[in-house]
């Protein structure tokens, strides 16, 4: 098997590895309940998806946000 001709110094192993960064995913706010959601994908909460219920068990009129719900 192939292997390494050096060893790489730690130096140069965590300069490189410095370089590895945590990616925070995309998020946008859902039309209709207003709460946080991935992008392209149906809503978790309320089930509606581009202001539309896309969901069997969701309800089909669009959710009258309450404040005192919250
Ligand atoms: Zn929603």
């Amino acid at each position: 098997m192939a292997e390494p001709k050096k060893k790489l110094s730690k130096t140069r192993t965590n300069r490189r590895r410095a370089q590895y960064k945590a990616v925070i995913s995309a998020v946008t706010l859902c039309l209709n309940c207003g709460k946080a959601i991935t992008p392209h994908t149906v809503c978790k909460y309320c089930g509606f998806y581009k202001g539309k219920s896309v969901k069997a068990d969701a309800p089909t009129k669009r959710i009258v946000l309450d404040q005192e719900n919250k």
